[in-house]
């Protein structure tokens, strides 16, 4: 019923050329046909990666977007902006966003709507710290994230949207949460969003991010509440890459 979604996140990592290059050989991947794949790349190589991966079942998406059309935010992209450059996909409240950037979830609510608003889907991330695990807080930080994150959208839209759950300790570390402790937690959310907005949620994807690797996919996925994964490091490497999203190169 859910049709799983792989999703790279290739950070600040990898030029314009090095992301054309990179993309053709993506189109050289044997993809799994059940399953999504999703590359979602830095601002100034939406367009050329879009435009290679065209005609491929490869969909290219952003990692951050300013939620307003346009305007005098020097700096900024619009939704408009990466949504011309072929990006369907864009990533709202990466723990790197919240931390680095100090994203609170009100703001990040807002690129959630902008996103809807303008027919891009937006892959929520949510996921405790290392200190919020060990204090026991992981189930009510990750209520706090959903609900303030999702707190503009409407029963009819919650459909659209994308979850991704990344313990921040599981990020860029090589820790990564066992299914369980992954599977405990996505189900929480389903059964949140389920409690909120009615059986809509069954149908939402909901990925685990964190140090997800070739070695590791398949025992993850293998749970009932795991639909995907968004994946960062072992995005960046074809070898590793074209093993999660499905078989070796043709
Ligand atoms: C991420 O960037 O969202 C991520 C999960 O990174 P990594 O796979 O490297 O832990």
């Amino acid at each position: 019923m859910r049709r799983p979604l792989i999703a790279g996140n290739w950070k600040m990592y990898k030029t314009p050329s090095e992301a054309e290059k990179f993309a053709q050989e993506l189109k050289s991947i044997d993809i799994y046909k059940e399953r999504d794949i999703l590359v979602c790349v830095p601002f100034p190589a939406i367009l050329s990666v879009s435009r290679v991966l065209s005609g491929t079942s490869i969909l290219v998406g952003a990692q951050n977007m300013y939620p307003a059309k346009e305007g005098a935010y020097t700096g900024e992209v619009s939704p408009l902006m990466i949504k011309d450059s072929g990006a369907s996909f864009v990533i709202c409240g990466h723990s790197e966003r919240r931390q680095i950037f100090k994203e609170t979830d009100d703001f990040i609510a807002e690129k959630v709507k902008a996103a809807l608003d303008y027919e891009i889907t937006p892959i929520l991330c949510v996921g405790e710290t290392l200190q919020e695990n060990e204090a026991g807080e992981t189930f009510s930080v990750i209520e706090r994230q959903l609900r303030t994150g999702l707190k503009f959208l409407s029963g009819n839209t919650i459909e659209k949207i994308v979850i991704a759950y990344e313990p921040v300790w599981a990020i860029g570390t090589g820790k990564n949460a066992t299914p369980q402790q992954a599977q405990d937690v996505h189900r929480f959310i389903r059964k949140l969003i389920e409690q909120n907005y009615g059986q809509s949620a069954s149908c939402i994807r909901i990925l685990y991010g964190g140090s997800v690797k070739p070695e590791n996919i398949d025992i993850l996925m293998a749970e009932a509440d795991i639909d995907g994964a968004l994946v960062g490091g072992a995005s960046l490497k074809i070898e590793s890459f074209s093993r999660i999203v499905g078989f070796q190169r043709i």
